[in-house]
């Protein structure tokens, strides 16, 4: 990111508003506002590899993580979309750390998205890193992009789903009534 021509087009953007971007609220805005994509596109360009590497032997059955909570930059609308994912994956004779599906959550949603291809890279990542058995990703989220403007449905959900290798109907089932 190019936090000087960001700066640069938070002041255009401004201005095109039609706003004084010399009075006091306004005044160091364009700077706010490139601190904050930095921040929130932190993830472009990553991957979950030193995240999924540090693994431990294990022979369980499988693994769920729930209630990772994420927000996201729609890219559509550059607005927030947050929410919540759960992981499901069926380990190969190794498991990873609990935060390090949290930390590989991160670094997919920290970049302009949509819901649907967020939910997919986090399971290509896992079946390509951590090489489990099967993987299943199920994320609930809002879209602000929804819900602050167009059809203003406040609280409106959208659920996707992803699953890769041996993950059948029913485990996929078994691991959707654990969110509900
Ligand atoms: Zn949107």
């Amino acid at each position: 990111m190019d936090r000087e021509k960001v700066i640069k087009a938070v002041e255009d953007l401004l201005d095109a508003l039609g706003e004084d971007r010399t009075r006091e609220g306004l005044k160091d805005t364009p700077r706010r506002v490139a601190d904050a994509y930095a921040e929130l596109l932190s993830g472009e360009g990553k991957t979950a590899e030193e995240h999924l590497t540090r693994t431990f032997a294990s022979d369980g059955d499988m693994v769920v993580e729930s209630d990772i909570y994420f927000s996201s930059v729609c890219e559509h609308h550059l607005m927030p979309f947050f929410g919540k994912i759960a992981i499901a994956y069926i380990p190969d004779g190794k498991v990873v750390g609990l935060s390090k599906l949290a930390r590989t959550v991160e670094v997919f949603a920290r970049r302009l998205q949509i819901q649907e291809r967020l939910t997919r890279q986090i399971a290509e990542e896992i079946m390509r890193v951590l090489k489990p058995k099967g993987v299943f990703i199920a994320c609930e989220a809002e879209h602000t992009c929804m819900t602050c403007r167009g059809v203003k449905k406040a609280g409106s959900k959208t659920v996707t789903y992803c699953a890769l290798g041996e993950f059948d109907e029913k485990r996929r089932a078994e691991v959707i009534s654990l969110l509900k």
